[in-house]
């Protein structure tokens, strides 16, 4: 019969024997963002081989790829992405792209003026709205704009129904939408459509009852000026027909770099402006549920050898408890992570010289190789780290710990 293994407690007490504490160690943190593949991660810490970063979906992993920003003067965000469309137009066209278009488009133009800039996402992906504020805090620009295309109103109108968003009570904020909904309105306005509007065309704040704002871009970077830009009905069909126009994204992107340009070097006020509405509804998307970071990082093998007893006893202690050794290996450096952990503010001081396995070599002649995902690759870091080993070496202390704790509870 199988044994089911539990750690007892006399084991904590007896890897006390090798725990001292020590002053709390936070490890390198980080600053700014990596921006990989199109893909804009926030940096959590800082290694002299990568990056520990938050994906998109918000999940932790480690990354050894990308530019690293640490401060730009404006981020865009391309609302909508992935499985979230955002509006849909009658010809097929998807908001999340048009919005991309947009600001790669006005990214460009603000380059040109000699802006630094930074999007929250360069290609079509997942995204939730805490992860776009995260990435414009993480860069603290001078301005913060998330570009949108509109749905739902009917109303005819002679003008375009352009619609910005602001921070609720935030002069600076109130500027930039009043700036936006300014540019933008009057570079659309020199095509005659059949526009449509509501009466929140211009510049306003969507707040809740209790005077936070709705939105979560504008809510969540309570430090930026930011504000949202709604160019132009999407599910109106002659508004969806010239948004198809390269020519009209052309110069919407223009009518917006033209507005922070305005924002970041003069005292203009903007126009449009409307009274605050309160309006809890929200549109639902943007929670980022579901969002699959399965295709960020990349897995990476670490080789770890053992002397031909050593393997025998792992592989042993393997089957003692139903494992296979490579699992038990990377057991082990969960229960070294959970050692740590136990410690509270306090951090292991590395293991001395003598007691740090040897993993490679003549005397190791048993290879054992184990794959690690990007989010798991920051446990084996922070486990190697906390120790003072390499990632082969925690994994081999890990594993004697194992053999050793099955041993003594067996
Ligand atoms: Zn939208």
């Amino acid at each position: 019969m199988r044994r089911r293994f539990r750690l007892p407690a006399a084991v904590a007490l007896l890897l006390a024997g090798c725990v001292s504490v020590a002053a709390a160690d936070g490890g390198s943190g980080g600053t700014g963002v990596v921006v990989h593949d199109g893909a804009v991660f926030t940096v959590v810490g800082e290694r002299s081989d990568g990056w520990v970063v938050d994906t998109p979906c918000r999940t932790e992993i480690f990354l050894d790829e990308g530019d690293q920003f640490r401060s730009v003067d404006v981020v865009l965000d391309p609302g909508h992405g992935g499985p979230e469309t955002g509006s849909v137009g009658a010809n097929g066209l998807v908001e999340r792209d048009v919005n991309l278009w947009v600001a790669l488009l006005a990214r460009a133009e603000l380059e040109d003026l000699g802006y630094t800039v930074v999007l929250t996402r360069e290609v079509d992906l997942h995204m939730g709205i805490v992860q776009r504020a995260n990435v414009a805090n993480a860069l603290s620009p001078s301005a913060f704009v998330s570009i949108h295309h509109n749905g739902g109103a009917v109303r005819r109108s002679q003008k375009p129904g352009t619609e910005t968003f602001h921070q609720y009570g935030s002069d600076e904020s109130t500027r930039l939408a009043g700036l936006l909904f300014e540019e933008v309105q009057t570079a659309l306005d020199v095509w005659d459509v059949r526009w449509v509007d509501t009466v929140h065309k211009g510049a306003s704040s969507r707040i809740r009852s209790d005077g936070t704002d709705v939105y979560g871009v504008l809510r969540l970077t309570p430090d930026l000026p930011s504000a949202i830009i709604e160019a132009a009905y999407l599910s109106n069909a002659p508004e969806a027909e010239l948004l198809a126009d390269p020519e009209v994204l052309v110069a919407e992107a223009g009518a917006i770099a033209r507005a922070l340009d305005r924002f970041l070097t003069s005292a203009d006020p903007g126009s449009g402006f409307n009274e605050a509405f309160v309006d809890a509804a929200t549109t639902g998307t943007g929670t980022g549920w579901n969002c699959d970071d399965s295709a960020y990082g990349r897995w990476t093998s670490v080789a770890t050898g053992y002397t031909e007893q050593e393997y025998a006893d792992l592989v042993a202690m393997a089957a003692w408890v139903g494992r296979s050794p490579e699992s038990l290996q990377r057991f082990g450096v969960y229960a070294l992570d959970f050692f740590h952990a136990l410690g509270g503010r306090v951090s292991l001081d590395p293991l001395p010289p003598e007691a740090i396995p040897v993993v490679s070599g003549i005397s190791v002649p048993v290879d054992v190789t184990l794959p690690w995902s990007p989010a798991d690759q920051v446990l084996l870091t922070r486990v190697a780290d906390a120790y003072g080993l390499s990632p082969a070496e925690a994994q081999k202390v890990g594993a004697v710990l194992m053999v050793f704790l099955i041993g003594i509870s067996g």
